[in-house]
């Protein structure tokens, strides 16, 4: 029996990935030093990562305004980091309440300065409309979760904000499609959702944003410092880089962005057809306002919840389980989640509908 996981992550990652991952863990059968092994201020391992760079400005067109950093902490130490590097104490910075992964934001950076509210979700199901939004000039940035990973929810539009620079918690949805990078002023996302594996988080920041940072933001955390020491200032995640330059080399022979767009629109499109047809499941989410990384659906009666998990995992359909906070069910469609594993959930989907619908 074939096995799929749909978990929220760490996501799978495709054969070819494992396998050029243990090239590099195994070089020749052991003789020489592997990428585990490197030590990260050598020419050795300051390839890898130059050839991750590379390989990601190519990937998304990163243009020379921004510098890409490979740090560690993760998209949640990074909601701080973040107001910790642009916000001066007299600054002011508006954030988008668009759902948990916002609030959580929202949290974190209101220890450092000023955070105003700009614009808030008026239900679990929905995006904060944002015709709705009101950014005033004066903000010295606006944040957004361009992907509420655990509600399902998905900006399709970037906001215009004018000449507040736009910064992002990308971890649900970069390199999931084509991005303008240059209307943003700093993008930053935990690699295990479409990159590859935990401990590694990137950020891209236009240079005019850096020399900003708090004094007392700790140096492996200052974006102003570790952009002048190529995210050297201590030893980055090497192994998680090694492993996201595989990934972002397999995602540029599958043809790059713009076809890694098409197969994760057909992924979505087709699961959320099965659940529009069937009148049995239900999508707690707008039609607008759905994401095309997780799907969500309902049972008329939650008591099935338990049954679906159970029998999925009995066809070899794995962490189907809905956020803790939101409950259902939710299907994680990352880059490296095959198209053969959204057929394989629909084939069970008719099947436990006809059984139980
Ligand atoms: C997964 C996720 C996070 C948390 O990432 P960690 O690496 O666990 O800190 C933050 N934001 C979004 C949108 C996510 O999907």
């Amino acid at each position: 029996m074939t096995v799929y996981s749909f978990g929220s992550g760490p996501t799978v990652l495709p054969p070819e990935v494992k396998e050029s991952i243990c090239a590099g863990i195994n070089p020749d059968g052991g003789g020489t030093p592997s990428v585990l092994e490197m030590t990260f201020t050598g020419a050795a391992y300051a390839d890898i990562q130059a050839e991750a760079e590379s390989r990601l400005r190519s990937l998304l067109s990163i243009p020379e305004t921004h510098r890409v950093l490979f740090l560690q902490g993760g998209a949640s130490a990074h909601f701080a980091l973040v107001a910790m590097n642009l916000l001066g104490p007299r600054d002011a910075a508006g954030y988008i309440d668009s759902g948990l992964w916002a609030r959580r934001a929202i949290a974190e950076a209101a220890h450092w300065g000023e955070i105003r509210v700009v614009g808030r979700t008026c239900s679990q199901g929905r995006l904060p409309p944002q015709e709705s939004w009101r950014i005033s000039p004066d903000l010295v940035y606006l944040h957004v979760t361009t992907n509420e990973t655990a509600e399902g929810k998905q900006f399709r539009r970037l906001p215009e904000t004018g000449a507040v620079p736009l910064v992002a918690d990308m971890s649900g949805d970069l390199l999931s499609e084509p991005l303008d990078v240059g209307r943003f002023g700093l993008i930053y996302a935990s690699a295990q959702k479409n990159l590859g594996v935990a401990g590694l988080t990137i950020v891209i920041v236009r240079t005019d944003l850096l020399g900003r940072a708090n004094p007392l933001t700790p140096a492996p955390f200052d974006y102003t410092k570790q952009s002048a020491a190529n995210s050297r200032v201590n030893t980055p995640p090497t192994a998680a880089v090694h492993i996201a330059n595989c990934m972002l080399g397999w995602l540029l022979a599958q043809g790059g962005l713009s076809a890694m767009a098409t197969r994760n629109q057909r992924k979505a499109d087709r699961l959320y057809a099965t659940i529009e047809r069937s009148g049995f499941y239900r999508s707690p989410v707008a039609a607008d306002d759905r994401s095309r990384v997780n799907v969500r659906f309902h049972f008329p009666d939650p008591l099935l919840d338990a049954v679906f998990f159970e029998q999925a995992e009995a066809a070899g359909l794995l962490h189907l389980k809905g956020h803790p906070n939101v409950g259902g069910v939710r299907a994680n469609l990352y880059n490296a989640v095959p198209e053969a594993a959204v057929d394989a959930l629909i084939v069970f989907m008719d099947r436990f509908e006809r059984q139980w619908g």
